[in-house]
């Protein structure tokens, strides 16, 4: 439907097909409408048709008989199996009603592909039904509508009334709506992918050769609407109003753990955590003596952690058991650090101890045990140091940030909240790892969150297993129990990890061996990189003959330029700043030659890439 000057007014248009993909005459007339005319158009549904299609011939043709069949040629691309079983040729018409309509006049021994009504139509008898190669076959429809502005249209805009028949209403979300948006750049496609949208490639023009829509998951608009447009780039066009990036609910009455706010990193000398920098902390449980802190500081420096844990005073459930050095402790602890380069954590678990803690150490832990203490939350928020905040073993997400809450309004810069595992009916660890509150916490607050598996496993054979699990899900750092003679350490052997555990834990998630390191350990962690390398070039190429398969089977080219083109770019983008300039091309294209070739490229997989 047009308007007075010819502009869409609202529209259905077919926009992908199951089999074919992009359906591309009808998304051109689109994205022309949107660049040229500049016209606001939102999809306000996408409709699933299933698309049957028969076979028809005129009337007395034997089946055995046909030579040509005579179609629409994406509709021909679909029925690739029916043309070679037929044994017959594909003949390209412009729609398929017209190849009813020619077969109809030339008669046999010919048949067309169509529609059912198109074959009737033109006087032609059925012989087969549903001969498309996939089934259901399905085209997804567009349903679109011109916006006012670029705020919701007033049918988006309703609320509980309409739904439930009432008057005074209560507002409701938005109908979900597929989120779909004109993309022309390289760099824009990488980015849409990333995001997992689901792309609708179109040809490259002249002065556009990456372009086509994607449609993107919900969840995914705001990181796409935040990368927004480079300069020099065509901008992104939303076929609807841009998304804003809307951040979940915040815990009323708690202003400023949970403020919303970008991620905020903690760093203390060579640590960082938060807003994408990621660290562990590692040590014994206990300082146990200036000779045993010593030796564990340089195994966990050189194994790549960057502040030292180790507790002076310990909070033990038997008074008779080992309680810590205490204030000496500290002092042995300082000196290792100092001897290593790294700052020291250590808990602390009185108000009165604050303070003279505060004077030698970097951070000031706040164990499980204490993490309702509001006096000594409060006198170690305002210590002017540092704070490292376990979550309590029996306390809520919620009662875990209202004890952040405590630390920062006593004046605390500087909080890590800490996941440590809680009490629950399980007795095989020896406490449960809340990563799902963990997760939790991530949406509520931007404080930076890390992970200790050590205490939530209570045994080293879970500890690395766990540690991954952390890493995975995100958290920002880890603190980790090592000692280097377990089985007589005064406190937690059974949980710590050796040195070497921790080296190859760094390795694995990627986290630097120390600066003095030798060349041996520094040797290993390549060796584990080289690994992991050589496993996803492995599961690239795998990728590749997928990919080849995929193409073949529908009839699209197997080299495709304007792909390769988003694949230098990304390594472009991804690497640019850690290599010479002409580096990441060089890397990409080896990586697309070596692809070419799995897919059967004739005379690719030169290590020079797809121009050698
Ligand atoms: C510790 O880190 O040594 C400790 C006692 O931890 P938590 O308070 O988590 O039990
Ligand atoms: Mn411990």
């Amino acid at each position: 439907m047009a308007d007075a000057d010819g502009a869409i007014e609202a529209a259905v248009l077919p926009a992908v097909n199951r089999i074919a993909g992009a359906l591309v005459e009808p998304l051109e007339a689109l994205a022309a409408e949107l660049v040229e005319k500049g016209s606001r158009l939102r999809v306000v549904a996408e409709v699933p048709v299933p698309v049957r299609l028969v076979l028809a011939a005129p009337r007395g043709v034997d089946p055995e008989e046909i030579r040509e069949v005579h179609s629409q040629l994406q509709i021909l691309r679909q029925c690739r199996k029916l043309v070679t079983r037929l044994g017959a040729v594909a003949v390209e018409s412009a729609d398929t009603a017209v190849a009813a309509a020619r077969v109809a006049e030339l008669g046999g021994p010919r048949a067309a592909v169509s529609s059912e009504e198109a074959a009737l139509a033109a006087g032609l008898v059925l012989l087969e039904e549903d001969v498309s190669d996939v089934r259901p076959n399905v085209s997804r429809f567009w349903l679109l509508e011109r916006t006012e502005g670029p705020g919701r249209t007033p049918t988006a805009a309703r609320t509980g009334a309409d739904e439930a028949g009432l008057d005074g209403g209560f507002p409701l979300p938005p109908p979900p709506e597929p989120r779909v948006v004109l993309f022309r750049s390289a760099r824009q496609l990488s980015t849409l992918s990333d995001a997992g949208a689901e792309v609708v490639t179109l040809p490259g023009v002249a002065d556009v050769p990456v372009r086509g829509f994607a449609i993107v998951p919900e969840k995914a608009c705001g990181a796409v609407a935040a990368k927004g447009t480079r300069e020099g780039e065509p901008p992104l066009v939303w076929l609807g109003p841009p998304p804003e990036f809307v951040r979940p609910p915040r815990i009323p009455g708690l202003p400023r753990a949970t403020e919303v706010k970008p991620p905020v990193a903690v760093a203390i000398g060579p640590f960082a955590a938060g807003a994408g920098r990621r660290a562990v902390i590692a040590g014994p449980c206990a300082v146990e003596s200036p000779e045993q802190v010593l030796r564990i500081a340089k195994a966990v420096a050189r194994a790549g952690a960057t502040a030292l844990r180790g507790g002076v005073f310990k909070p033990r459930t038997s008074p008779y058991a080992f309680q810590g050095h205490g204030l000496e402790g500290l002092r042995w602890l300082r000196a290792a650090g100092d001897s290593v380069g790294l700052p020291i954590v250590t808990e602390v678990m009185a108000p009165a101890q604050v303070e003279p803690l505060a004077r030698l150490a970097d951070v000031l832990q706040i164990g499980a045990r204490n993490s309702q203490n509001f006096d000594l939350l409060r006198e170690a928020g305002g210590a002017g140091r540092p704070v490292l905040l376990k979550r309590g073993f029996g306390t809520t997400v919620e009662e875990w940030l209202a004890s952040a809450e405590y630390v920062l309004a006593a004046g605390c810069r500087d909080l890590i909240l800490c996941e440590r595992g809680i009490r629950t009916f399980e007795r095989t660890t020896r406490g449960t790892l809340d990563l799902g509150g963990m997760l939790a916490a991530r949406s509520l607050t931007s404080l930076p969150l890390i992970v200790d598996p050590s205490h939530a496993a209570g045994r080293r054979d879970l500890v690395v297993p766990l540690a991954r699990a952390a890493w995975g899900a995100g958290a920002d750092g880890l603190i980790v129990e090592v000692h280097d003679t377990p089985e007589a350490a005064l406190c937690d052997g059974a949980q710590a990890l050796l040195p070497a555990d921790l080296e190859a834990l760094c390795d694995e998630i990627g986290v630097l061996p120390g600066e003095d390191g030798s060349v041996e350990r520094v040797r290993t962690a390549i060796d584990a990189v080289d690994r992991e390398i050589s496993a996803l070039v492995s599961r690239r190429l795998e990728l590749c003959r997928r990919v080849a398969g995929a193409k073949r089977r529908l009839g699209r080219p197997i080299r495709d330029e304007a792909r390769e083109a988003t694949v230098k770019a990304r390594f472009a983008e991804a690497l640019g700043g850690s290599v010479p300039e002409t580096g990441a091309e060089r890397l990409a294209d080896a990586l697309i030659g070596l692809g070419l070739h799995a897919e059967g490229w004739p005379g690719a997989g030169a290590p020079e890439g797809p121009d050698a």
